[in-house]
C-alpha cells in the first residue's frame, strides 16, 4: 500500500477546494437558471392566463386541435355553442364528441368533414357552417380553418375560428326580401337625392315611365314632370327636406314616349340614423286606368243627370224612414219647393202637404181618400201605380198626379223606393174636354135627326097624303136638317183632320189681293140677300199658304160678319203691312183676354221681326161680350144657344179658322163694342 505523501495531500486539498468551488458556482448556475426557469414559467403561464382569457372572453369561436384532429383548446364560446362546457374536450377527436353529445352529433361530424377538406386544401379555407341549437334557434358561422404542417410536411395542427353572422345573414335576407319586394312591385319606387338626383329606378318604374336604370340614373327626377308643372317638383323637394311627406297626391306625369300618365305619388324623406333627411323615396302609382274608370263614371253620371235634369217626369228617390235623398227639378218645380227644401225632408209632409188640409181637399173635391200607396212599396216591396192621387205644392195647393213607385232593394233588403210621378191636370182638362164634346156632338146631332126621324115617320104613316102643304113642310123640315147635319159632320170632321194634320196643306205663294177677292165673290150672293154691303180693300202683298184654306177662313169670318149684322150694313174686308216687332193684340196663346172700356180685347204679346200681313173683318153688327171674346174661337162656343138654330151655325167654324190659321204661323183674335160691332183680325207672315 502506498502511502500519501504530504504533497500529494496538499495536491488533493488543493483540488478538492476548486471541484468545491467549481460545484458552488454550478449550484450558483442552476439556482440562477432555475430561477429565470421560474420566471419564465411564471411569464409564460401569466401570457397564457391572459391569452385564454382574451380568446374565452371572445366572442368568436376558436379552437385548436392536433395533427390528428384532437381537441387541444378551445373558448368559451365554442364551447357554449356545442353545450360542452362541462366536458373534458382535451384530447378527444370530433367523433368522440359526437358520441358524447348526442344533439350535435352532426355539427361534430360537419366540422370533421371541413377539417378533412382543410387538410386536403393544405391552406386556409372558409364556408359558413349552420348549427341548429338545442333551444331551436339557428345560428351561422362564418368559418375560418387554418391547418398548421412541420418542416417535414406532416400535420401539426389546424385552428378553428368562427364568426356568428345569423343576424348579418338575416338582415341579408330581409333586405333581399326587401328588395325583391321593390323590385316585383308594379308602382314605381325611385331613390333619389334631396337635389332630386336619381340612384335607383326599380322595374315598376321602368314599366310606368318607359326609362331603363341606366337612362335615368344621375338625371334629375324632374324630367317626369310636364311643362305644364314645371314648380311640382321643386316643390315637393322642398317639402321633403323639410320633412314633410306626401301622401297620395295625384299628378299627371310624362312617360319616356311623350304620352302623359296619370299618377298617385307617396313621397318620403328617407332618414339616417341621426334622423337626418338624406334622401327621397318616390312611390308611383299608374291610376290611368282608374282616371278613365273615374272618367267613365263621371260621363255616366253627368249623362244621368242630364237625363234625371231634363225628364218630364217628377223624380223623387225616398230612404226606408220615407226621407227624401234625390229630387229632380221636375218634381221641385211641380211641387212649387226648390230641390234644397226637398231633399232630406220628409215625403209624405212635404208632398202631401199638411194633413188636414189634404182630407179637407179631397173631401172638398170628393176624390176617395186613399191611403198613401206608396208606403206598400217601402214595406213590402211592391211596384205601386197609382192613377189618382193628390200631391200637395208649397202654396197649399194641390194637383193630380199618376205615379209610380219601385223598391230599391240592395242585399235583399228594401232601402228605399224610387217615386216618379206626372201632373196630369192637362191629362185630365182634355179628358173632360173629351167628354162634354162627344155629349155636345151626340146632342148637336141628335136635335136635327130627330126633327129628320119624327118629319120621314109622318110622311110614311101616310097621315099627311090629304095634306100635301104640310107633308111638304115635313120634307123642307126634313132637308133643312139635313143639311145642318151634313155642315156638322163636315166642321166635325174637318177640325179633327185639321188637329191631327190629317188635312193635307198645299202650300203655294198666294197672293193676298186674290185670296180676298175669292173670298168676297162667294159670300156676295149671301150679302146680297141680305142687304149687306161688302166692302172691301185689297192689299197686293204674297204668303206662302194654302189658298183653299185661308179662302175658307175668310169666307167663315165674313159668313159671320154677315149673319150676325142687321140688314142694310156693311161689311169691311181690309188688309195691311205690319212690321212684326211691335206690339201685337193677340188672343191665340190661350192668355186671358181683358176688356178696355166697354171694348173687349186680347192679350198683347211682342213678336221678334219681319214684316206680316193683317186682315181685318169688320162689321157693324151685334157684338160679342167681353166674357166671350175668347171662348167663341173654342168647339161649340156660341155667345147664344139659339145661334145655331137661328143662324144655322154649328159652333164650329172659328175654331176651325184658328186651326187654320196656327196651322200657317199666324194669329187670330176678335175685338168687339157690344151692341156696335165686331172686328175679326188674322195675322199672317208673307213672304220677302
Ligand atoms: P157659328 O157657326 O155658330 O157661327 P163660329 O165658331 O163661327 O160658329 O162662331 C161662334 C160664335 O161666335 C157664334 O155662334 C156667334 O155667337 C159668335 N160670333 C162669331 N162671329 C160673330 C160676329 N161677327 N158678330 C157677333 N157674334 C159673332
Amino acid at each position: 500500500m502506498i502511502k500519501d505523501t504530504p504533497k500529494k495531500k496538499t495536491d488533493l486539498i488543493e483540488s478538492l477546494k476548486a471541484s468545491n468551488a467549481k460545484l458552488q458556482t454550478e449550484i450558483r448556475e442552476r439556482k440562477k437558471a432555475e430561477k429565470a426557469l421560474q420566471e419564465l414559467v411564471k411569464t409564460y403561464q401569466e401570457t397564457s392566463l391572459k391569452l385564454r382569457t382574451l380568446i374565452n372572453a371572445m366572442p368568436d369561436i376558436v379552437c385548436f386541435k392536433d395533427g390528428t384532429g384532437k381537441w387541444l383548446e378551445a373558448n368559451k364560446s365554442m364551447l357554449e355553442l356545442f353545450d360542452i362546457e362541462k366536458v373534458d374536450y382535451h384530447g378527444k377527436s370530433d367523433a368522440e364528441l359526437a358520441e358524447i353529445s348526442d344533439f350535435y352529433q352532426e355539427a361534430f361530424l360537419n366540422c370533421q368533414h371541413s377539417d378533412k377538406q382543410a387538410w386536403s386544401k393544405k391552406s386556409l379555407s372558409r364556408g359558413e357552417e349552420v348549427i341548429q341549437k338545442k333551444d331551436g334557434t339557428v345560428k351561422v358561422y362564418d368559418v375560418i380553418k387554418v391547418p398548421l404542417f412541420y418542416e417535414d410536411g406532416k400535420r401539426n395542427g389546424i385552428v378553428v375560428l368562427g364568426r356568428d353572422i345569423t343576424e348579418q345573414k338575416q338582415t341579408e335576407k330581409v333586405m333581399m326580401r326587401l328588395a325583391s319586394i321593390v323590385e316585383s312591385s308594379n308602382d314605381a319606387i325611385i331613390g333619389n337625392t334631396l337635389a332630386g338626383i336619381i340612384h335607383s329606378w326599380n322595374s315598376g318604374a321602368e314599366e310606368i315611365y318607359g326609362y331603363s336604370l341606366s337612362e335615368v340614373k344621375g338625371r334629375s327626377i324632374s324630367m317626369l314632370a310636364i311643362p305644364e308643372r314645371p314648380n311640382e317638383i321643386p316643390q315637393i323637394l322642398a317639402n321633403i327636406t323639410a320633412g314633410v311627406g306626401i301622401d297620395n297626391y295625384e299628378t299627371v306625369h310624362l312617360r319616356k314616349d311623350g304620352k302623359h300618365i296619370d299618377v298617385a305619388l307617396t313621397i318620403s324623406p328617407i332618414k339616417d340614423t341621426q334622423d337626418n333627411v338624406i334622401g327621397v323615396s318616390t312611390i308611383a302609382r299608374d291610376i290611368s286606368d282608374r282616371k278613365q274608370v273615374e272618367q267613365s263614371l263621371e260621363q255616366l253620371r253627368y249623362q244621368h243627370q242630364l237625363i234625371l235634369d231634363s225628364a218630364g217626369e217628377g223624380i223623387c228617390v225616398i230612404d226606408r224612414l220615407s226621407k227624401i235623398s234625390f229630387v229632380n227639378p221636375a218634381a221641385a218645380k211641380m211641387t212649387g219647393y226648390t230641390i234644397k227644401e226637398l231633399v232630406n225632408h220628409d215625403w209624405n209632409c212635404i208632398i202631401y202637404g199638411d194633413e188636414n188640409k189634404t182630407k179637407i181637399y179631397r173631401t172638398s173635391t170628393k176624390k176617395k181618400s186613399q191611403a198613401c200607396q206608396f208606403t206598400t212599396t217601402l214595406e213590402e216591396g211592391i211596384v205601386c201605380q197609382v192613377t189618382d192621387e193628390l200631391f200637395g205644392r208649397r202654396d197649399g195647393s194641390f194637383f193630380p198626379v199618376e205615379y209610380v213607385s219601385t223598391p230599391i232593394v240592395e242585399q235583399g233588403k228594401i232601402t228605399g223606393a224610387v217615386v216618379t210621378f206626372k201632373d196630369i191636370t192637362e191629362r185630365l182638362a182634355v179628358e173632360q174636354m173629351k167628354d162634354e164634346f162627344i155629349s155636345v156632338v151626340s146632342h148637336e146631332l141628335r136635335t136635327p135627326l130627330s126633327s129628320i126621324h119624327g118629319a120621314l115617320g109622318l110622311l110614311k104613316s101616310g097621315l099627311l097624303n090629304q095634306a100635301p102643304a104640310r107633308g111638304r113642310r115635313m120634307l123642307d123640315i126634313a132637308v133643312a136638317n139635313t143639311t145642318r147635319l151634313v155642315r156638322l159632320v163636315n166642321d166635325i170632321l174637318d177640325l179633327e183632320r185639321l188637329h191631327s194634320h190629317q188635312v193635307a196643306m198645299v202650300k203655294q205663294t198666294c197672293n193676298v189681293s186674290e185670296l180676298m177677292m175669292q173670298a168676297v165673290s162667294e159670300m156676295q150672293p149671301i150679302a146680297e140677300k141680305t142687304r149687306i154691303t161688302l166692302s172691301v180693300k185689297p192689299i197686293d202683298t204674297k204668303l206662302w199658304g194654302c189658298a183653299d184654306r185661308l179662302i175658307q177662313t175668310l169666307t167663315n169670318l165674313l159668313s159671320n160678319a154677315i149673319k150676325y149684322s142687321p140688314t142694310g150694313k156693311t161689311v169691311w174686308l181690309t188688309a195691311s203691312k205690319q212690321r212684326i216687332n211691335q206690339h201685337q193684340v193677340d188672343n191665340s196663346n190661350n192668355l186671358t183676354s181683358g176688356v178696355q172700356g166697354d171694348r173687349a180685347v186680347a192679350p198683347t204679346c211682342i213678336i221678334d221681326s219681319g214684316y206680316q200681313v193683317v186682315i181685318i173683318v169688320k162689321d157693324e153688327g151685334r157684338g160679342i161680350p167681353a166674357d166671350k171674346i175668347e171662348s167663341i174661337f173654342g168647339r161649340f162656343q156660341q155667345v147664344d144657344a139659339s145661334d145655331s138654330r137661328q143662324k144655322g151655325g154649328t159652333g164650329l167654324g172659328l175654331a176651325i179658322c184658328r186651326s187654320i190659321v196656327q196651322q200657317h204661323e199666324g194669329k187670330i183674335w176678335a175685338e168687339s163694342t157690344l151692341g156696335k160691332g165686331s172686328t175679326f183680325f188674322v195675322t199672317l207672315p208673307i213672304l220677302d
